[in-house]
């Protein structure tokens, strides 16, 4: 059997990772990988409901319970996707993982930064990905791509401020070691090809 990898694609809202997570799934199946396409927070039918909360611009939210809302999404997906897609051999890519929340609510929110990988380690049962990629985009691509498609959950329509903080911080965990940085200001197709250049070494 195959080994199974995770990978990850990170960035801000809008930074490209739903369209290159379906690019990247449709050359894994071409090399003969079985693939399954995920998303945080959800991924499963809990924590589907868990996304709901969280993304419900009717929410009122505490920073620490903002927290605990994706870190409780991330363990039920772990637990009952992640986990036995990788066993089983499958490719798994998930749009946000672990990086999400430190850049969200530890940057964003000013939560405490260890606190947020305590929780992210006990969330994912200290599961790490093989490969997380943090699409990094200009401000100004960011500004275009809202005009085309204005925000609408929650976490969109957070202040300039705030959404700034993360784009920094994205920028940041981008040098992490184990991280790796794509420019993602370049055409689709551009993109593609670094991700895919990344991840062919985890196929060898
Ligand atoms: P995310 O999943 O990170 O929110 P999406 O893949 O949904 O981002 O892309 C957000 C928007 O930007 C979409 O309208 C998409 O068509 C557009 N887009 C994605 N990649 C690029 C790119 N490289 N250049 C220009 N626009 C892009």
């Amino acid at each position: 059997m195959k080994r199974g990898i995770f990978i990850v694609l990170e960035g801000p809202d809008r930074s490209g990772k739903s369209t290159q997570a379906g690019l990247l799934k449709a050359w894994l199946e071409e090399r003969g990988r079985e693939v399954l396409v995920t998303r945080e927070p959800g991924g499963t039918s809990v924590a589907e409901k868990v996304r709901e909360i969280l993304l419900d611009p009717k929410s009122e939210i505490a920073p620490l319970t903002e927290l605990f809302l994706y870190e409780t999404s991330r363990a039920q997906h772990t637990a009952e996707k992640i986990l036995p897609a990788l066993k089983a051999g499958k490719v798994i890519i998930s749009d946000r993982y672990t990086l999400s929340t430190t850049a969200y609510q530890g940057y964003g929110r000013g939560l405490d930064l260890k606190t947020v990988e305590t929780l992210n380690r006990i969330a994912t049962l200290n599961l790490k990905p093989h490969l997380t990629i943090v699409l990094d985009i200009p401000d100004k691509a960011f500004v275009q791509r809202e005009k085309t498609r204005p925000g609408r959950d929650r976490m969109e329509r957070q202040s300039d401020l705030f959404r700034r903080r993360v784009n920094r911080a994205y920028k940041l965990l981008a040098r992490r070691p184990g991280v790796t940085r794509v420019d993602g200001g370049r055409s689709v197709g551009e993109i593609q090809n670094d991700i895919r250049a990344s991840v062919a070494k985890l196929l060898r």
